[in-house]
Order: structure tokens, then C-alpha cells, then sequence
């Protein structure tokens, strides 16, 4: 677990989207992701890491353990639940000229993986 302060080098991604988790029956519910130890909310960066706005704590997307209310914590499996998850995000709302960079960045490194 990393610690990744707000002036870290990195474009980030507000986290509204289903859980990667294709056996959860929630998988098609848009939510925010909160993060179990401090309740805060989640985003992902563009060497995609999954971090805590608010204590600033994260890993690696491929590290973390997802949990909603119908099952306790697993890991996301592949990159193809995990792309199914970001592309909901992605679809919700205009992008605007700032974030297409961000989204395409993370997309294509999620697919390079
Ligand atoms: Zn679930
Ligand atoms: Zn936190």
C-alpha cells in the first residue's frame, strides 16, 4: 500500500462506476467506490493506481479487494472486469477536453496490461 499525496505526478479519474466483479450481482449498479478503511471515495491515475481522495492510500488497480453489501472482499480477476467497470464511468457524462487524455491513457494501459 502506497501513499500517494495530491501533488503526485499523476492525472486521476474520479471512480463512478459498477464493481469489477463479474459475479456480483451489482455489477451493472453505477456507485461511487469507497475505500474500507477511511470511507472515502476512490479514484484511479494514469499508472493506474486506485487511491483514497481522502487518506490518499493506494496500490495498484490489480492489488485491491472489492466488497459491496451481497459479498465480502475478492480481487478483481482479469483486466476485462475491470474494463467493463471504467467503461460505465466512461459512458455516464460528456468528457471534457482535459479528461479524454486521462481516459484514453488508462484504457489503453488497462488493455496493455
Ligand atoms: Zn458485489
Ligand atoms: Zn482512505
Amino acid at each position: 500500500m502506497g501513499y500517494y499525496p495530491p501533488d503526485y505526478n499523476e492525472e486521476w479519474l474520479a471512480i463512478l462506476c459498477p464493481i469489477p466483479i463479474r459475479t456480483c450481482p451489482k455489477k451493472d449498479v453505477i456507485t461511487h467506490w469507497w475505500h474500507a478503511s477511511c470511507g472515502g471515495r476512490m479514484k484511479i491515475g494514469t499508472h493506474m493506481n486506485i487511491v483514497c481522495t481522502s487518506c490518499n492510500h493506494g496500490n495498484l488497480w490489480s492489488n485491491w479487494l472489492f466488497k459491496c453489501s451481497e459479498h465480502d472482499f475478492e480481487p478483481v480477476r482479469n483486466k476485462v472486469d475491470m474494463h467493463n467497470a471504467l467503461s460505465r464511468a466512461i459512458n455516464l457524462h460528456y468528457i471534457s477536453e482535459d479528461k479524454v487524455h486521462v481516459i484514453e491513457t488508462i484504457m489503453r494501459k488497462l488493455f496493455n496490461y
